[in-house]
């Protein structure tokens, strides 16, 4: 976690999200338990003390939920889902799914869909149901990589997200489709944050990959939450993620903030 902050602090960010994937994740990607999200609490509570050690910079604790089943349930209940800072959630193939039925459904018309299009469009509608129905069933802050490897309904997404107040990832990972994705949902009235999705501390604050993609869409410092423009006041835009289980009277000190730009992930 020192790591981390350390990173972020040399990059001059003021908001350091800390988001580990949810416990269906395999392959050793996502927490044990959710038990493991006190551990990071406790870290996260450590730093934020001796927030000044790192030039005023606040973590939140997050996590990357997975949607595990075509209903749009995620991998972590409803009062953790509250009791975190902020609450990230993706589409992953690579998830223990909730019903093994639903799991192999999913595998055989993704595996199909390439040879019918009678099954790709199935597989978009149904796609674009859950992503949807996960939107409005959950408390989910950013949505994470999305329409990323799978097919989807970008418009019909977007205008969900709007509805529920929810703000599109734009990953500066996983940019392939990213461009065409970010112009579509712009125009249906989506909100973004540019996320470097680092996956250690050498990665964080690498946004130039993300804030390409903004250029080349038009998007204005307004339309991304984690983005201010030169001149604008943060603290409307940075209202909705300030640490609230942890704050201390050094994180509160935003005063010496030098950066522009803020990390969730
Ligand atoms: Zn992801």
């Amino acid at each position: 976690m020192r790591l981390n902050a350390q990173a972020a602090a040399r990059s001059g960010l003021r908001q350091l999200g800390i988001a580990d994937h949810g416990p269906a994740m395999r392959w050793g990607l996502g927490v044990e338990s959710l038990e493991t999200f006190e551990t990071i609490r406790r870290d996260i509570r450590d730093i934020n003390e001796v927030s000044g050690t790192y030039r005023g910079l606040s973590v939140l604790l997050g996590c990357e939920a997975n949607i595990i089943d075509f209903e749009g349930n995620l991998d972590i209940p409803p009062w953790l889902q509250n009791d975190l800072d902020v609450v990230l959630a993706g589409f992953h193939v690579q998830i223990r799914p909730r019903s093994l039925t639903q799991g192999m459904r999913y595998l055989v018309d993704r595996a199909l869909s390439g040879m019918s299009s009678y099954v790709a469009k199935r597989e978009r509608i149904r796609n674009t149901d859950v992503v949807t129905a996960a939107l409005i069933n959950n408390k989910i802050d950013i949505l994470t990589h999305p329409g990323l490897r799978i097919n989807i309904d970008t418009a019909e997404l977007a205008k969900v997200s709007v509805q529920t107040g929810t703000l599109l990832e734009i990953n500066c990972h996983h940019d392939d489709a990213m461009l065409a994705f970010v112009k579509v949902a712009a125009r249906c009235g989506a909100r973004f944050v540019i996320s470097s999705d680092a996956h250690n501390p050498d990665q964080i604050g690498q946004y130039e990959r993300g804030l390409e993609v903004a250029r080349k869409a038009g998007l204005c410092g307004e339309q991304i939450m984690n983005v201010i423009a030169k001149g604008e006041d943060p603290e409307p835009k940075l209202a909705r993620f300030r640490p609230s289980t942890h704050l201390t009277g050094s994180a509160k000190k935003r005063s010496d903030m030098s950066k522009d730009l803020h990390e969730y992930k």
